[in-house]
């Protein structure tokens, strides 16, 4: 006979433990959707971490590329592929010997030692080993610090040449007046052309060291200058210039009463000398040098030798002379081949332009605009 008590509690029994396995089942898959959505959240914010940290390299200025234990491309920004010419999609997975050939590169590659960094065709580059093999290269371009480089030797080089003609004629002096016998009035004359030499020297030792405090300090002391008094005292130079010199120049000096304005009052005398000294210089006997002061303007104006265009852009490089022959007529009154170096200095301190406006056999007009 059939129990159906038994039977009635083993169908309870049967529902209730399918609903069970049914709820469970739900609350497992419920658990697996919840997990699976926070594992996809993680995932979308650990690539925009990454997003983040490649668009920071990627705005580095300095080129990186992530290079495998094999030395082939992962990742490389767009500075590292312009400077190594490289394609940030296509060369991934190259290998980096076959994209950078040159030989001073794949020997840097095939040591075991990067504590050094490796510089050729205006580029610095260097290999930093990092986990298991894997490694970060660094690309600079280094144009502007070989240019830099490169000015420094060629002014070194400049100054040395500078120094060695005159000691040598200055040798050369001391060492006849030691073998040979002179006349009193040879003695004379040599002691002349001696000292013409040693004041050269001077001169160029004192606009070096003009120069040296104006690349130290990185702006002048401002006070208020007096503009008047201080070309008053260029006119005074210009005339005593004119007199040694032995040249009859009209020297005219037009300023505005009282003015003034706010700077650097050793930095502008140094300027307004210059550029005053050089109208003198280069303007034969019989010619003019015209100096004007107004409204924050000094033009000075010559009727002397003038410039042809083509030295223009050169004239304020240091030791750049448009006619070096000229150097031996001036004697002791040539100029250092500095004096424009340092108006342009002095200019940029202050804020100023100069403007060259000049003809050959007409003259010139140098002027600061401040
Ligand atoms: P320097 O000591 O040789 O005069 P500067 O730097 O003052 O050096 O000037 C550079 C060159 O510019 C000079 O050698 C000269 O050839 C030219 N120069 C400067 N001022 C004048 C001028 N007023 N007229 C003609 N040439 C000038």
């Amino acid at each position: 006979m059939i129990n159906w008590v038994l039977l009635g509690a083993l169908v309870v029994f049967a529902c209730s433990g399918f609903v069970w396995v049914k709820r469970r089942e739900q609350r497992l898959h419920e658990r697996y959707r919840r997990l699976l959505k926070t594992e996809a959240k993680r995932a979308d914010e650990h690539v925009a971490q990454l997003q983040a940290f490649l668009s920071a390299i990627q705005a580095s200025p300095n080129g990186v590329v992530i290079l495998d234990s094999e030395r082939r491309i992962e990742w490389c920004n767009q500075t590292a592929a312009r400077l190594l010419g490289l394609d940030p999609v296509r060369d991934v997975a190259q290998h980096i010997a076959h994209l950078v050939r040159e030989p001073q590169f794949l020997e840097y590659l095939s040591q075991e030692e990067f504590s050094h960094e490796l510089r050729f065709d205006n580029k610095a580059l260097q290999l930093h080993p990092y986990g298991l093999g894997s490694a970060l290269l660094l690309v600079r371009d280094v144009t502007d610090v070989e240019r830099a480089e490169q000015m420094r030797v060629d002014f070194v080089a400049n100054v040395s040449h500078e120094i060695r003609t005159p000691l040598t004629v200055l040798s050369g002096f001391i060492e006849t007046l030691q073998t040979i016998d002179l006349a009193p009035h040879e003695q004379k004359h040599y002691l002349q052309l001696m000292a013409t030499q040693s004041q050269r020297l001077s001169a160029l030792v004192a606009d070096l060291l003009v120069l040296s405090r104006l690349d130290a300090k990185a702006r002048p002391v401002l006070e208020r200058v007096d503009i008047a008094s201080l070309l008053q005292q260029c006119e005074h130079e210009a005339r005593t210039l004119a007199t040694v010199l032995k040249r009859k120049i009209n020297i005219t000096f037009d300023v505005e009463p009282g003015a003034q304005m706010l700077g650097s009052t050793s930095e502008l005398q140094s300027a307004f000398s210059n550029l005053v000294s050089n109208a003198v210089r280069y303007t034969l006997d019989g010619g003019a040098v015209h100096v004007v002061w107004r409204g924050d303007k000094l033009s000075v104006r010559d009727s002397g030798l003038g410039i042809a265009p083509e030295h223009l852009p050169r004239l304020t490089e240091r030791f750049y002379r448009v006619d070096k022959s000229r150097i031996r007529e001036l004697g002791e009154t040539a100029g250092t081949g500095l004096g424009l170096a340092i108006v342009k200095h002095v200019a940029q301190r202050h804020g100023a332009q100069l403007d060259i406006q000049s003809t050959v056999g007409v003259g010139s007009t140098f002027s600061l605009i401040f």
